[in-house]
């Protein structure tokens, strides 16, 4: 018995002893490596997982822009992980060059990686993201010769030779120092060194844990909602992230151009009426419908449009949703056939464009958003589809060359560029609209109408300054009602219809406070501000003559429930064009038009949140 007894203390001894002796081996080389350990932490993120708990420490209010606590926590010990594979590596190898051939490959590494970011951040104010990688690629040598001389003596530039220096410096002389004071974790006492290693043992585990991100990043159909996730945004993170979403939009561009060749070259479409017409699109940029006096708002934000509306012209729309909040996303499931509430995908369906194009229309589109924030990760998913050089020749007979900072700019270039009159044309505007900020959508001299002292409300969290916004935002709206009646303006005298809508909402300290577009949790106000749209159909004098019918359906179909997404079928409609892709059960004018569930982000019942309580 007693033998038995001292058996299991041996053994639970022995056991006791291999925990600590593989938890020993296992943080080892954190302790050999450390001077690297310290400045990978330094080079590749500690600084920015330190501001964002700064910032997490002085929000005066949750806000889904701020990581929380836990996902902070992910990033740092991922980061840690990252290190550690390193320092492993470092202490694994026996042979003596190859050791050293390996330490000083990843440093190198490490700190080209880390002054790459640092000069496109103080140089461009930009994180590696993938436009960086399709610049890199299309980069001809006399560009990267501009690009060297243009950039070579800026104080981006000196900054970082600065920072090349600082850290070179840096590891130098923490490795010399090291190489000297390793015996200090002998002299530790062991109760000390077994909460080190519990503690190092653990942050490694749930670094290990925390690498799922990048599992579910790869799985993700849609490159815009990687950032829904929150990844970790550092260097190592953001090249992962930016080769994963080049891959899917790589792969989701050559389906489009597949199909949309394929369309062009066999589709049987063709148009039934022969007058000449105008079908005007007017996509706006994040206009809150409730901050529209077409929809009761308490300020005149839209005398012209509510001019035409008196006058029976304009048409109201009182319950279209877009099915995302997220600009790209639209846009893609806009010009395309899929039907995003039944999950169809974008890069099956061939575009409403090529469709009208090879019906015979002329189809134009001036977009002033082409060359708006350009280097974003946004404007790169929904640019290498409506820009891709190949679906470009299918898609549009004339697009624009140039932007403008405010939109009535654009409105003006269009009439000079092109005269339309006696064909029938598919023509499509895009707008900067009331896109954060909205101060800077409207020329202040003529537009500034309202100010903080128009703002007629109560609500405790308002203060002077957001008041002011709210100000800046009717003033804009005001503006793009302007920008409407240029539009009314131009096409009066002929056969015209035009479509005016929203991408999506926005919010403007409308219920709390907050002010544009998050991603965060939604809810019934959540979905009221970001996600219900404007939508309105305004028909010329001449166009309301000749098409009774047309102008009488739409009548009857300003109050039903409706997706923003399948406008297409509409489009088809008024067009009186003939397609396989039309789907009457679709068609918005249509009598045979249903609407069963509207999913908004690709899996929420908007009725079901929107009308919770
Ligand atoms: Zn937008």
């Amino acid at each position: 018995m007693k033998n038995s007894n001292q058996y299991t203390t041996m053994v639970n001894n022995k056991y006791k002893l291999k925990v600590w002796d593989i938890l020993k081996i296992i943080v080892k080389p954190i302790f050999e490596q450390f001077p690297y350990i310290f400045l990978f932490l330094n080079m590749m993120g500690f600084w920015t997982v330190y501001n964002l708990a700064v910032d997490r420490l002085t929000a005066t209010e949750m806000l889904s822009t701020i990581p929380s606590w836990s996902n902070l926590y992910a990033r740092a010990v991922v980061l840690i992980l990252f290190a550690y594979i390193g320092a492993v590596l470092m202490t694994v190898i026996r042979n003596k060059p190859l050791k050293r051939f390996v330490k000083i490959l990843i440093y190198v590494l490490v700190l080209a990686l880390f002054l790459i970011r640092y000069f496109i951040r103080r140089n461009f104010d930009l994180d590696i993201n993938p436009t960086c990688f399709v610049l890199l690629a299309e980069t001809t040598g006399a560009e990267t010769a501009d690009f060297i001389n243009q950039y070579v003596f800026s104080t981006g530039a000196l900054s970082t030779l600065l920072m090349l220096v600082v850290y070179t410096v840096a590891i130098f002389t923490l490795e010399h120092l090291w190489s000297k004071k390793k015996d200090w974790l002998k002299k530790m006492p062991s109760c000390a060194k077994k909460i080190v290693y519990a503690i190092l043992f653990f942050l490694l585990l749930s670094g290990v844990y925390s690498t799922k991100i990048y599992w579910t990043i790869y799985n993700i159909q849609i490159p815009d909602n990687i950032r829904l996730l929150n990844p970790p945004a550092d260097p190592i993170s953001s090249v992962y992230t930016s080769l994963v979403s080049l891959h899917i939009m790589k792969d989701n561009v050559q389906d489009a151009i597949e199909i949309n060749k394929n369309v062009y070259a066999s589709e049987n479409a063709y148009t039934i009426q022969d007058d000449s017409v105008n079908i005007v699109v007017v996509i706006g940029e994040s206009y809150i419908k409730w901050h529209s006096q077409l929809y009761g708002y308490n300020l005149n934000t839209t005398p012209n449009m509510s001019a035409e509306e008196r006058d029976g012209r304009l048409f109201v729309f009182n319950d279209v949703i877009s099915s995302s909040n997220s600009t790209s996303i639209v846009m893609r499931d806009l010009f395309c056939c899929n039907n995003s509430s039944a999950r169809e995908q974008w890069y099956d369906y061939p575009s409403f464009l090529t469709i009208f194009k090879k019906a015979g229309w002329n189809v134009y589109f001036w977009d002033n958003q082409r060359s708006y924030a350009k280097l974003a990760t946004f404007s790169f998913t929904l640019n290498s589809f409506l820009y891709n050089p190949e679906l470009e020749q299918i898609l549009y007979s004339k697009t624009n060359s140039t932007t403008f900072k405010y939109d009535a700019d654009i409105v003006d270039a269009f009439n000079e560029s092109l005269d339309v009159a006696g064909r029938k044309n598919l023509i499509l505007f895009h707008l900067l609209g009331q896109h954060v900020a909205p101060s800077g959508r409207f020329p202040h001299d003529t537009f500034k109408h309202f100010t903080a002292d128009s703002i007629d409300r109560k609500d405790a969290f308002l203060t002077e300054e957001m008041k002011e916004y709210i100000a800046d935002y009717d003033n804009a709206t005001l503006y793009n009602d302007y920008v409407m009646s240029k539009m009314f303006d131009k096409f009066k005298d002929s056969n015209t219809i035009l479509l005016y809508f929203s991408d999506h909402g926005e919010e403007a300290y409308d219920f709390r406070k907050h002010c544009g577009r998050d991603h965060g949790k939604l809810s019934s106000m959540v979905l009221k501000y970001q996600y219900d749209i404007p939508f309105v159909i305004w028909c010329s004098e001449t166009y309301k003559k000749n098409n009774p019918e047309i102008v009488e359906r739409i009548r009857q179909a300003v109050n039903r429930p409706f997706v923003l997404d399948n406008v297409c079928n509409m489009l088809f409609n008024i067009g009186g064009i003939k397609t396989s892709y039309y789907r009457e059960n679709l068609d918005l004018i249509s009598p045979n038009y249903e609407c069963k569930e509207r999913i908004i982000k690709g899996e929420y019942v908007y009725e079901k949140i929107r009308y919770a309580d």
